[in-house]
């Protein structure tokens, strides 16, 4: 995996190519985008001091009403975001966008802002000499401008016909993401009807998760050009396969990578091992982060290759956390519980904080499970260690609010927000069923 950070463009040269408008982002505890946008010519106010912003943007809700006030997150008080000009870049159509990052006024970062948090991890890798690199993977749902299911007699798992079918979307999600500077590996049709999956270029975390936003932004302004709009929702439809938000990742030291060349089991160095047992270990506490939303339980079922149960395999789709060979040093760890609700910055700054707490204290890896954990026993699970992942939100919510490790990872402010807006939804829509709760918020992560 190779860490390039995304180009930057400069703002006299997007200028002179016709750009107009910059649109900067920042995404919040509910896994919601949030944008501002400016003339081209204030780019260098949106880089500094910033635009302001309530510090209510942490708790608003996936309802489009809805704020989860904490003792952080109130009416008074006014944030900066302040865009990357580092990661600026044309987006086509008169259009920059650059990814945003929270500060107070005074110029200090805020605590809650899911971005800085990320760097402030990858700051902590680089301290204990550790490269990370993570590689997204997004799964989304084609639906009508209503956020209608669409006509799909014509489709098969992985099949030619959705390329076919969606032509003119798929070749444009190629351009736009070429000419945009985002390194899409390949992109096909998924399981369910109307679904498609795109993997991304491993980049540093920072310049991953900015990119996967992108993404987003690329895949949706696409899909409006041909009449349709994309479903970011765990669980599109009560009745169907959801949709994961995988993250890919694998550390390097100046030794060379920890997850292969070394000694251990599937070819992992000590530290490579120690790192995935840190990462299954919190995994039901990170869970809030990773998969938190009222709709993410829908999802976390036996068989949907969401990885339902804590517990690790090679090339294992039922395991949440997969381990994959590759070829040469390519080996890499793949969080399979990872949803589009979650805020990605979080979710990955979850992630590699586990895998750094694992290596520091040597933590032992459980025994490789080869085969669908749903096949064995209750019995059986329980011998080898196998922890079947809750669907219950509270569980989840409440795993992660009492978690002193998710909150030396991610920092009190953060993980206090995560859980409001995750008890909000619960308060508000923990009454509604399954078929009511993903028609609700089938576009409520929507761009
Ligand atoms: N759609 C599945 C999920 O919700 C993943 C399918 C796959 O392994 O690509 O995670
Ligand atoms: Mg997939």
């Amino acid at each position: 995996m190779t860490a390039t950070p995304l180009a930057a463009a400069s703002v006299a040269q997007l200028e002179a190519e016709g750009v107009d408008t910059v649109i900067g982002t920042v995404v919040n505890p509910a896994g919601l985008t949030h944008a501002k946008a400016v003339p081209i010519r204030r780019t260098n106010a949106f880089v500094d001091p910033g635009l302001g912003a309530s510090p209510s943007w942490h708790g608003f809700a996936i309802d489009q009403t809805g704020i989860a006030f904490t003792e952080d997150v109130g009416v008074i008080g006014d944030q900066r975001v302040r865009i990357d000009l580092s990661a600026l870049r044309g987006i086509g159509d008169g259009l920059a966008w650059a990814p945003g990052s929270f500060f107070e006024q005074d110029g200090a970062p805020v605590p809650a802002c899911s971005r800085t948090t990320l760097r402030r991890v990858e700051a902590a890798l680089a301290t204990a000499g550790i490269e990370a690199t993570i590689g997204h993977e997004i799964e989304f749902v084609l639906v009508d401008p209503d956020g209608r299911r669409l006509p799909s007699t014509l489709w098969a798992q992985y099949g030619l016909v959705g390329v076919l079918e969606r032509e003119a979307f798929v070749r444009d999600v190629i351009a736009s993401a070429a000419s945009s500077g985002v390194g899409i590996e390949q992109l096909h049709p998924e399981y369910g009807a109307n679904q498609f999956e795109i993997s991304l270029r491993p980049l540093s975390p920072v310049a991953a998760a900015d990119q996967l936003v992108l993404t987003r932004i690329i895949v949706s302004r696409a899909a409006r050009r041909h009449g349709l709009r994309v479903s970011l929702s765990p669980v599109p439809f009560a009745d169907d396969v959801g949709s994961g938000a995988h993250q890919h990742f694998s550390l390097t030291t100046p030794e060379g990578p920890l997850f292969s060349g070394g000694g251990g089991v599937a070819g992992m160095t000590q530290a490579g091992q120690s790192a995935i047992a840190g990462v299954l270990g919190g995994l039901p506490e990170a869970q809030g982060v990773l998969c938190g939303s009222i709709v993410s339980g829908l999802r976390l079922q036996p068989g949907n290759w969401a990885g339902a149960y804590a517990c690790w395999g090679t090339e294992n789709r039922e395991a949440a956390v997969r381990f994959i060979k590759g070829g040469g040093n390519n080996a890499n760890v793949e969080v399979k519980i990872i949803d589009p609700s979650a805020n990605p910055y979080f979710a990955s700054a979850a992630i590699l904080g586990l895998a750094l707490d694992g290596i520091q204290r040597n933590a032992t890896l459980p025994p490789e499970i080869t085969v669908d954990p749903a096949k064995l026993s209750d019995s059986e699970q329980q011998r080898i260690g196998i922890v079947p992942l809750t669907q219950n939100q509270p569980d989840s919510v409440a795993a992660l609010d009492n978690s002193e490790l998710l909150r030396t990872i991610l920092g009190n402010a953060a993980v206090d927000v995560i859980v409001a807006v995750r008890r909000l939804e619960h308060n508000c829509y923990g009454d509604l069923g399954p078929e009511q709760l993903a028609d609700k918020f089938r576009m409520a992560w929507s761009l």
